[in-house]
């Protein structure tokens, strides 16, 4: 697979256009999962989709798969929200040494919260699917794929003290989420980045440097 993803004609319409909505749309080997597609309510689509019984079926499926090739894909109409730290000094660091000592670092308190960086939410819980089914690591015809239509920039009418919970994306965000496990793509409508989409694609290559690099 390429720098971009590509996603279905019929699907095109909710992921056209990066909004202040998140939409996430959940795919195994090419098929849309039972239930899973998820958009924005009281929660990020993200976290509806991680705590939902289509995320848990199709991690049970992929993880005692032997050999065998398996695509997960998520589909997100822009890239899953920042992760609000509670200091910034852990930010230096590459994102192997941060996720090493993650769990004794941040409360799970602070990664379950519903309402705010699902970027972290996503990385933690490919890196707790690979603990959980360790045979799965040594499976190189499994990927997780994590496309994505364009960068979050967050939302600017709203206050200073609202918008740090819901932030724009980082690139250590991306590269937290690299090193979890995710393909991060810019996903491609009709063959087409959006603006921000191009701007993923771009920063991609030199984020997937840096995390290589910290290994
Ligand atoms: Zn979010």
């Amino acid at each position: 697979m390429g720098p971009q993803a590509q996603l279905a004609a019929t699907t095109v319409d909710a992921f056209a256009h990066p909004g202040e909505s998140t939409r996430v749309l959940l795919t195994h080997n090419g098929q849309i999962v039972p239930g899973g597609q998820f958009s924005s309510g009281e929660n990020h689509a993200e976290y509806e989709m991680l705590r939902s019984d289509a995320w848990a079926r199709t991690l049970a499926a992929v993880g005692r798969a032997g050999t065998a090739a398996h695509r997960v894909a998520v589909v997100i109409n822009r890239t899953p929200c920042h992760f609000v730290f509670g200091s910034r000094p852990w930010m230096d660091e590459a994102p192997a040494t941060f996720f090493a000592g993650l769990e004794a670092r941040i409360p799970a308190a602070r990664v379950d919260r519903p309402w705010c960086g699902c970027s972290m939410k996503l990385a933690s819980a490919l890196k707790a699917f690979w603990t959980t089914y360790p045979d799965a690591r040594r499976n190189a015809s499994l990927e997780f794929v994590l496309a994505c239509r364009g960068y979050y920039d967050g939302r600017r009418t709203t206050p200073l003290a609202y918008r740090k919970q819901q932030a724009p994306t980082t690139t250590f965000d991306l590269g937290c989420l690299v090193e979890a496990g995710w393909r991060v793509r810019a996903l491609s409508v009709g063959k087409t980045l959006s603006g921000r989409g191009q701007a993923l694609a771009d920063v991609l290559p030199r984020v997937e440097a840096w995390v290589a690099g910290g290994r």
